[in-house]
């Protein structure tokens, strides 16, 4: 089947439905269209179909099944695994549907799937409005709200999945259909957190929240005091208002030190936030104090040139309750010194309004104040890749009897398939059956979170 569909004129038909390009490998822009944030991933795809309509998904999705090929589903292309590329599969490539339209009045925001992050911010800020993002604008809305969507704005807001309002799903049998409160709201539980497993999304709409200004910025400690602050910090974040939301981590700064950072947002007023953050200040010696009001908008765009597309990427992920003695050990003893230049650890913390909504709420599970740990490895090609992986690894396994079982599906890759299910939970079941509803013949199967209805035992 590889040769007969490669550099083939088999496509030719497929080419002829759609308004979008039907990119072939044998195209000049085959290899700039395939390329995903993550540099490593070298999936050669047999075709990427860049949509401009849904009906271009649709026409994709029933040519594509018809001619029994393999089908995957491309956003912004942040996911690090690169499962939205398949080895001579079609992909049905959204990044060029990126539409926002902003109800100032409903407070609402319409996405076309393939908007960022930043798409959807930039347009809500024209009316004072935001919603929960993750911390970078560059990643995909829809890719980032199927699997729940930690960022700043968890405390106050929830995860982003829990401002899906609706959304405009493809059917794996082609077919266009709503999931809202009133309609199919059986598959909307299941967008929110569920992955990609029910059907291509393609348009979204979500809750906006009145926001403008955030207090945010960074605290950077030296790193023997990285246990003290390490320790004040899991104390504090207990009793932290909904309205601050504390990342942390450890960092390597431009002239080669590495240090323990701190990255709170205060949603709120200015100076109820200078109040609220006033403690961590004193958790040590702050070397750098970047603290300032800026626009949620802004905020999202600092940190995007610590993540450039195209570098060497791996990935590993834990949840941990709390900061305990061991973590800390763990993060320090083992975490440090990073494996190079460009790698980092990222603690994003859960809590607040997050930790309210019921775990049979939404199909996302972990309902509870936690720690989701990011171990970020990340490397020029000609670096020490082995190294950078096995750092990422080793650090995941010492935090791992501290861990929830299970992850965030984000970053599970496929082989953590029986983490996915632990991370399901109770819900796991009910998105069994949604999954056997939606899609029983598996064709949405390179997907964050994988739900394989025939092969999984119950
Ligand atoms: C630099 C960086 C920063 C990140 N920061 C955060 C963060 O702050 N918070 C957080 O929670 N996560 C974060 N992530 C993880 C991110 O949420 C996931 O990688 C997510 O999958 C990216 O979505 P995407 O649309 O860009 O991905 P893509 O690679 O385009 O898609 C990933 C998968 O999602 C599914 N999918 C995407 N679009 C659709 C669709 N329209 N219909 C059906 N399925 C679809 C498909 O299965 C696809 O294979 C970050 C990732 C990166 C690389």
């Amino acid at each position: 089947m590889t040769t007969t569909y490669r550099h083939s004129a088999a496509f030719n038909d497929l080419a002829a439905l759609l308004t979008g390009q039907l990119v072939l490998p044998e195209d000049a822009n085959y290899e700039e269209v395939r390329q995903l944030w993550n540099g490593k991933v070298k999936t050669q795809p047999a075709a990427i179909a860049r949509c401009l309509t849904v009906q271009d998904v649709i026409h994709t999705v029933r040519w594509t099944r018809s001619h029994n090929l393999p089908l995957s589903v491309r956003g912004a292309g942040h996911e690090i695994f690169g499962r939205s590329l398949l080895e001579n599969g079609v992909v049905i490539d959204l990044s060029q549907m990126k539409t926002v339209t902003v109800d100032p009045n409903k407070r609402t925001a319409q996405i076309q799937a393939g908007a960022t992050a930043g798409d959807l911010i930039e347009a809500a800020q024209e009316y004072g409005l935001a919603t929960v993002t993750g911390t970078i604008s560059s990643v995909g809305m829809t890719g980032l709200t199927l699997g729940g969507g930690y960022g700043s704005l968890n405390g106050a807001y929830g995860l982003a999945a829990d401002n899906l309002l609706s959304a405009q799903v493809v059917t794996a049998d082609g077919q266009l259909i709503t999931a809202n409160a009133e309609e199919h709201p059986d598959l909307l539980w299941g967008l929110r957190g569920g992955g990609g497993n029910f059907g291509i999304v393609v348009s979204l709409e979500f809750r906006l929240h009145p926001l403008t200004t955030v207090l945010s910025g960074l605290l950077l400690y030296p790193l023997d005091q990285a246990r003290t602050v390490l320790h004040r910090l899991n104390e504090f974040i207990a009793t932290a208002p909904d309205e601050l939301t504390v990342r942390s981590g450890f960092l390597q700064i431009p002239d080669g030190l590495t240090v323990l950072f701190l990255s709170p947002t205060y949603c709120g007023a200015i100076e109820m936030g200078e109040q609220a953050i006033a403690p961590l200040r004193t958790f040590g010696t702050v070397l750098v104090d970047q603290m300032q009001p800026v626009s949620y908008n802004e905020l999202i765009h600092s940190s995007d040139a610590f993540t450039p597309k195209g570098r060497h990427y791996y990935l590993q992920t834990q949840s941990l309750k709390e900061l305990q003695t061991e973590t800390i050990e763990a993060l320090i003893e083992q975490g440090l010194p990073l494996p190079s230049p460009f790698s980092a650890i990222n603690l994003h913390h859960f809590h607040g309004a997050a930790s309210r909504v019921g775990v049979s709420e939404t199909a996302f599970a972990l309902r509870q104040d936690h720690l989701m740990v990011e171990l970020i490895a990340a490397w020029e090609p000609q670096d020490d890749e082995q190294r950078c992986i096995q750092w990422a690894q080793n650090l995941s396994r010492s935090l791992a009897p501290y861990a929830f079982k299970g992850g965030y599906i984000n970053l599970l890759d496929e082989q953590e398939q029986e983490r996915v299910r632990l991370a399901f939970g109770s819900n796991y079941e009910r998105l069994l059956d949604l999954k056997q509803k939606y899609d029983p013949d598996d064709v949405f199967r390179s997907t964050i979170g994988h739900l394989a209805p025939n092969s999984l035992t119950r």
